[in-house]
């Protein structure tokens, strides 16, 4: 079935009114498009956890912080609401600009600490357009709940941590990446990569792998993440933003295991930022 395409907040409004008198659970889940598995599957977990189910797609420009970027990302609309027909969604969210970020608008929503790291220090401001084009998804649509995929994992928690601040009241769920065969973590990104890039992709959850398989066997986090460092710049990835082992609840550099802990990744192969996580 074909879900409504709203793009006037009035609009939405007055469809999730009804649901809310109703006592309708909703749940709402954020995208910015080009629809893959990974985001079909965060649709999956809420039909089976809500009443309702928004799906939204808006490439937020706030959230940026590089205008070739913005320009290539791939916008597939029409395809996107052909891949969630066999899901019977109730809405698809498609603000318009105006309905997002009106002449005037003037807030910003920045979470601290989280932010000072990964994709915070090397993406400036993205995840304050993140921050606050989410409390904008989540007061729009009224949801009681909402899903983000672990791909993301710094956005997971900066959202959580959004949430909590602002007393929104909303349960955040994580659900985990879903991947290529050949391990890539799917993203709309990966649609950017030439056929070869595509086949070397890869590389950088195998390293991800190689480097938990080293840690379990205690050998030092340093050595493994430089020689992963230089076997991905020797396969044709240009730039290495990071592979960090952080703490999955603060994201706090760790030198070991003890704590619930996470690999972070973030490359560039031809032209395409790549990020990518594991939990060790
Ligand atoms: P995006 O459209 O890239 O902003 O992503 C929208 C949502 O889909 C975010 O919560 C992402 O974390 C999630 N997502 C993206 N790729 C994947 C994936 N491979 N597996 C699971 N969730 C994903």
């Amino acid at each position: 079935m074909t879900a409504p395409i709203l793009r006037k907040l009035d609009d939405l409004r007055e469809m999730t009114n009804g649901w809310r008198m109703s006592g309708e659970s909703i749940g709402v889940v954020p995208t910015m498009g080009a629809l893959h598995d990974g985001h079909l599957s965060l649709v999956a977990a809420a039909k089976k956890t809500c009443n309702r189910v928004i799906v939204t797609i808006f490439v937020n420009p706030k959230q940026f912080n590089n205008p070739e970027d913005l320009k290539n990302y791939p916008r597939t609309e029409e395809e996107d609401a052909r891949k969630l027909e066999r899901f019977t969604v109730d809405a698809l969210w498609v603000p318009d600009g105006d309905q997002m970020y009106p002449d005037g608008f003037a807030t910003t929503v920045s979470v601290a600490g989280l932010t000072d790291v990964m994709d915070g220090a090397y993406r400036p401001g993205h995840f304050d357009g993140v921050a606050t084009v989410v409390t904008k998804l989540f007061t729009q649509t009224s949801a009681s709940d909402a899903f983000f995929g672990e791909k993301d994992f710094q956005q997971l928690l900066v959202v959580r941590r959004m949430a909590a601040d602002l007393d929104l009241p909303i349960t955040v769920h994580g659900c985990p990446t879903i991947r290529d065969i050949d391990g890539l973590a799917l993203s709309s990104r990966n649609l950017l990569l030439s056929d070869r890039a595509r086949t070397l992709a890869p590389r950088l959850f195998e390293e991800l792998e190689g480097i938990a398989e080293g840690l379990s066997k205690g050998e030092a986090v340093t050595t493994l993440q430089e020689k992963a460092k230089d076997r991905l710049l020797k396969t044709g990835f240009t730039e290495i933003d990071y592979i960090d082992l952080r703490a999955q609840s603060d994201l706090s550099l760790v030198e070991d295991t003890s704590k619930p802990a996470r690999l972070f990744a973030a490359a560039y192969l031809a032209g395409v930022r790549l990020i990518d996580n594991i939990a060790v």
